[in-house]
């Protein structure tokens, strides 16, 4: 059996298990599912009532594994220095030497390539899949040899990272929630 309650905006699921053994209610609350263990001589009103009374303690457990989700990604986020790395790495690749590799908090732009050679990274690259770093490395790097965005410069570029497109789209799509 299933069943539904609102909360606010939200609306979430739950499934019902009866039991004729069972002489108390109980709700178990996980990442993925709502599950409420009742004694089997329960009505669809007492049931009801239940997940109301239980329904701000439900959504608060729900928020908490959202939470410890969010962390546990973050752990895995790339720090500056494996940028810096990378960029070094994937600059021997394309054959181009940067003076220096900068990263730093930047607030328009994820990368840039200056005249003297420094590559400087947006800090907030960190919170991207490392597929997007490599792309953005890659575009400043090609930077060193082609300062426009010329179509000899996106040929260049394409030999590097042939899906460079969908990276373009990933960071059109993302840079409100993350710049
Ligand atoms: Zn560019």
């Amino acid at each position: 059996m299933n069943g539904k309650i609102r909360y606010g905006k939200k609306s979430i699921g739950y499934s019902i298990v009866k039991s004729t053994r069972r002489k108390t209610s109980e709700i178990q609350v996980d990442e993925k599912k709502i599950v409420l263990r009742v004694p089997s001589t329960k009505t669809k009103d007492e049931i009801r009532n239940i997940m109301e009374e239980k329904k701000q303690w439900i959504f608060k457990r729900q928020l908490e594994f959202a939470d410890h989700e969010k962390r546990r990604l973050s752990t895995k986020q790339k720090t500056p220095l494996y940028m810096q790395k990378r960029t070094w790495k994937l600059a021997s690749k394309i054959g181009v030497k940067p003076s220096k590799v900068v990263v730093k908090n930047l607030k328009s732009r994820w990368g840039s390539a200056g005249k003297n050679g420094t590559i400087t990274l947006n800090r907030a690259l960190t919170k991207t899949p490392p597929r997007i770093i490599d792309y953005v490395i890659i575009h400043e790097l090609c930077h060193l040899k082609i300062q426009n965005h010329s179509k000899a410069f996106w040929n260049l570029l394409c030999r590097f990272d042939k899906n460079y497109e969908s990276k373009i789209n990933w960071l059109e799509t993302h840079s409100n929630q993350i710049l």
